[in-house]
């Protein structure tokens, strides 16, 4: 039987907090055209503390790469038509491990994870006012419990085989991007230790100017630049797979998971937003070529570079902690749902919340209130309050943090958005996208294909040079099909919502025990 052709094939390994998913895409059209995954366990060891295992990690990307390879095999696909791999990860999740056995040395702590926050207290004593922008002009993000350089300090002052590697020249540091890169083109084996420019520019440790490790910030944390990856484009050649089914297929692509989706949804122009609903939520605004710098707690961040000689694209960025986390938790730990789609039929049977309101804080708050100490409540109950009820709740509070996100981002950008593009697992929720659309008050347009995330890394990786099988001119490919949600509520009932979500913010910054 003939091999069927869609012509040159382009991979992407997305590694997210919930799951890691391998896809196949085709370089001509953009069409999706098969995929495996994989869940991920979350660890929580304490109260605040969020792990992985990074062999977890990885054995789940080698798992589902083989299975991508297998089902190709099924789909009757010559396997030798892919050509290049992406990767798009998780971002600020820290890793260090030993060079010599390529065995990590902790568990990965993940973004969400809470356990810096005396660490930050501690380097911020020395501030004047304790300021936690002080770094902002160098890395454009405040000292926060979020980034790479926190956790690093905290494995570098607590693990005891952590200093003896270090000591001994063994340690060496990755995001989740690194870890995989690392051991996919060798490992002990001559693995390739090299990071892109969008995950260096979360760890604080890179200057977003100059695009490199910065002294100044190392010597602030006290981070040595030996254990360091090199930082290198978001596309071009970082190595080839030294192993299993795909040996000798280039990695041409690495974009931190926001970026990559910003990319996906071919947001290349000064003033395209994107907001993806994950794990967390992250709303992404390109400034083009200058960063600016956010006067209303919104983080500064490289959104792509698209090769070695490209200009580098800036973005302003919203990042909220808990988004399907907190679905998560109504399924895990309150068990109101068996799995996570649950929660669209149980908010719909109601048609509000009746006062009920739910700030999921578990990990403080972030933009734009940078507060680790907030905690999460849920208020307004009465005893006509059921579990429908919380559900929606659940959903509004997502919408309203996206709110208060948009809010500040159309205060840092002087021009407030028309309509917002959305992705990520969350969207396919069309309660949440119309809830979101009658919250801002501004149309919500979601594409039919959601794997955005996975497509901006498969783009870079295809349009790398050497491979250059992905034009980045998105008139060359079919047009997205799109679903769009309009608004339905007026500006007053929207506007007295988010007074009162307020006041439960309110109450959630200020919980002291
Ligand atoms: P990540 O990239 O952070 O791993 P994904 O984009 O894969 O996240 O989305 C997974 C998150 O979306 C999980 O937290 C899950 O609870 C949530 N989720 C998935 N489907 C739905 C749904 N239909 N309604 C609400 N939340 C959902």
């Amino acid at each position: 039987m003939a091999l069927t052709s869609y012509g040159p094939l382009i991979g992407a390994i997305d590694q997210g907090t919930s799951s890691t998913r391998v896809l196949i895409f085709a370089s001509k059209t953009g069409e999706l055209i098969t995929y495996h995954q994989v869940n991920v366990k979350l660890i929580y060891p304490k109260e605040g503390w969020v792990e992985q295992n990074p062999n977890e990690i990885l054995q789940s990307v080698i798992t589902c790469l083989s299975k991508a390879v297998e089902n190709l095999k099924a789909l009757n696909i010559n396997v030798a038509d892919l050509k290049a791999i992406g990767i798009t990860n998780q971002r600020e999740t820290t890793i260090l491990w030993d060079k010599l056995t390529g065995k990590p040395l902790f568990n990965a702590i993940v973004w969400l994870d809470m356990r810096t926050s005396a660490t930050v207290n501690k380097l911020l004593a020395n501030i004047p006012d304790n300021d936690k922008d002080v770094l902002r002009p160098q890395c454009g993000l405040p000292v926060t419990t979020y980034f790479s350089a926190l956790k690093i300090r905290w494995l570098l002052d607590n693990v005891p085989e952590v200093k003896a590697a270090l000591k001994e020249k063994r340690c060496l540091f990755g995001t989740v991007d690194s870890w995989l890169l690392w051991n996919l083109t060798g490992g002990v084996k001559g693995g390739k230790h090299l990071t892109d420019v969008t995950n260096a520019s979360r760890t604080m440790l890179m200057n977003i100017h100059a695009l490199r490790w910065d002294e100044k910030l190392c010597s602030f944390f006290d981070i040595p630049m030996s254990i360091l990856p090199e930082i290198h484009s978001s596309s071009e050649i970082f190595g080839y797979i030294n192993d299993g089914p795909l040996k000798d297929i280039p990695i041409s692509g690495i974009l931190g998971d926001q970026q990559a989706a910003l990319v996906g949804q071919m947001c290349f122009k000064q003033g395209d937003a994107k907001n993806t609903y994950g794990t967390g939520c992250f709303l992404l605004y390109n400034t083009g070529s200058q960063p600016v710098e956010s006067k209303h707690g919104l983080l500064t961040t490289v959104a792509y570079q698209m090769g070695k000689k490209k200009p580098v694209t800036y973005a302003l960025e919203g990042a909220i902690a808990i988004a399907g986390a907190c679905v998560q938790w109504l399924r895990d730990n309150l068990g109101i749902i068996k799995e996570s789609a649950e929660i669209e039929h149980l908010a719909n049977q109601v048609d509000g919340t009746h006062g009920c309101y739910f700030v999921p804080a578990f990990s403080g708050l972030f933009c734009p209130h940078w507060k680790p100490d907030a905690r999460g409540i849920i208020c307004g109950l009465t005893q006509f309050t059921n579990k429908f009820h919380i559900s929606r709740a659940v959903l509004e509070a997502i919408c309203f943090q996206t709110r208060e996100l948009l809010d500040a981002m159309n205060h840092d950008s002087g021009i407030p958005l028309k309509s917002l593009q959305v992705d990520g697992g969350m969207s396919v929720n069309s309660l949440l996208m119309q809830l979101q659309a009658d919250l801002l008050g501004i149309s919500v347009v979601r594409p039919s294909m959601p794997e955005t995330t996975a497509l901006g890394a498969a783009m870079a990786a295809g349009c790398a040079e050497e491979i250059n099988l992905w034009n980045m001119d998105p008139t060359k490919y079919p047009k997205t099909i799109t679903d769009t949600f309009l608004p339905t509520i007026s500006a007053t009932e929207r506007d007295k919502r988010f007074q009162w979500w307020k006041l439960a913010v309110e109450r959630s910054l200020n919980w002291k025990l």
